[in-house]
């Protein structure tokens, strides 16, 4: 996810964060800061009022991420392109990279994601006949890994805006015939098991209220010998006996959530967790945020544009209060409290 220029709609109050404190829904992560910690379903009354009080959370946080997106990609797109993920770049390289270096850099991030998940030959690529795009923005991916390896890719979204939109670029590119684009929930994908040689989440998972039940599903549509790629933002691993953050870190990752629709956030540990209680292997991660850096300094460059600033203007107080949020990104990442994480497995055959 790319914190777009805009912000949320009606629901920044919500109290994603607090999901948690719901009590006892199950497989719900608790916090951002608890590991994978996961509960069990409470059977007495309260137990129940919880359960719902987490379900009508969740439907809410689905319904602020589609409006969202429903609002704020025109304006992404407009400044942007097609691409909604962090640009990869060489560490301490140079912020002052024209605009095409920065797409170049987002298509990088893609080839280098496949690179660390094994991708990394001709045979490899003539395997992956169907890809799913799990959070696929408006298709930019899909339409260029469909292209790259002549493949099928289903993209899903919460948002109509960004399906119709995807499948509009879809056709105006002459992808149509192996790239569709649809409104689904990635907790509850529409596909059978085992069904593609690629599962792909480029920045979608730190929108997923349901950490395991996330997971549970990329495992559950790929193929046996199939890859899973997730890349997403965490926040920093816990030491040894370290039971949550900080209470400075959390604050900052609170004030993310709020503005971005971002539920609790958890480690790339924790993910390496969740695909160990799955008959997996190859399971690896890595923390790229050196990686990523230069690129909200970037984003806000653009915004403070004659051009950037005028579509901000546009769009309002909420796309205003969106972009100041961008700095505690970068606060983020420098404290070393958020991290850019790749973590990738493959099903075994
Ligand atoms: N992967 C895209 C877009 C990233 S933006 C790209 O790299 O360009 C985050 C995307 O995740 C949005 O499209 C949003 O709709 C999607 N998303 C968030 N939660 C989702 C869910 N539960 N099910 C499906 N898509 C979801």
């Amino acid at each position: 996810m790319i914190a777009t220029l805009a912000a949320p709609s009606s629901l920044t109050s919500l109290p994603f964060r607090t999901i948690s404190s719901f009590g006892s829904p199950s497989l719900l992560f608790r916090s951002p800061s608890s590991s994978v910690s996961m509960t069990t379903t409470t059977t007495t009354a309260r137990g129940n009022v919880a359960v719902a009080a987490a379900a009508t959370s969740t439907d809410a946080l689905r319904k602020g991420i589609a409006e969202f997106y429903n609002e704020t990609s025109g304006l992404w797109e407009d400044i942007w392109g097609d691409h909604m993920h962090h640009g990869f770049y060489d560490p301490d390289s140079s912020v002052q990279l024209s605009d095409s270096g920065h797409r170049e850099a987002q298509i990088r991030m893609i080839e280098e994601s496949l690179r660390f998940a094994g991708v990394t030959d001709e045979e490899e690529e003539k395997k992956i006949k169907k890809v799913v795009d799990v959070g696929c923005g408006i298709g930019g991916s899909s339409r260029y890994l469909a292209s790259k390896f002549g493949a099928e890719c289903i993209g899903i979204t919460l948002s109509p805006v960004q399906a119709k939109r995807a499948n509009d670029l879809a056709a105006a590119q002459s992808l149509s015939h192996k790239v569709s684009f649809q409104v689904a929930d990635a907790l509850d994908q529409p596909f059978e098991d085992g069904k593609f040689d690629l599962v792909c989440s480029m920045e979608s998972g730190e929108h997923m209220p349901d950490k395991a039940k996330f997971v549970k599903e990329l495992v559950r549509v790929a193929a046996p010998g199939g890859r899973i790629i997730i890349v997403t933002w965490c926040h920093r691993n816990l030491s040894a006996g370290e039971k949550a953050l900080q209470p400075w870190e959390q604050n900052i990752l609170d004030k993310i959530c709020k503005t971005f629709y971002l539920p609790a956030w958890c480690s790339t540990d924790d993910y390496v967790k969740l695909l160990q209680s799955h008959s997996l292997q190859d399971i690896k991660c890595a923390d790229w945020s050196e990686n990523v850096a230069p690129f909200w300094p970037a984003v806000i460059r653009t915004a403070l544009t004659w051009n950037g600033l005028v579509s901000l203007l546009r769009s309002g107080m909420k796309s205003i209060k969106g972009a100041l949020t961008m700095p505690l990104m970068i606060e983020g990442y420098k404290k070393g409290v958020i991290k850019f994480g790749i973590i990738t497995c493959q099903k075994p055959l």
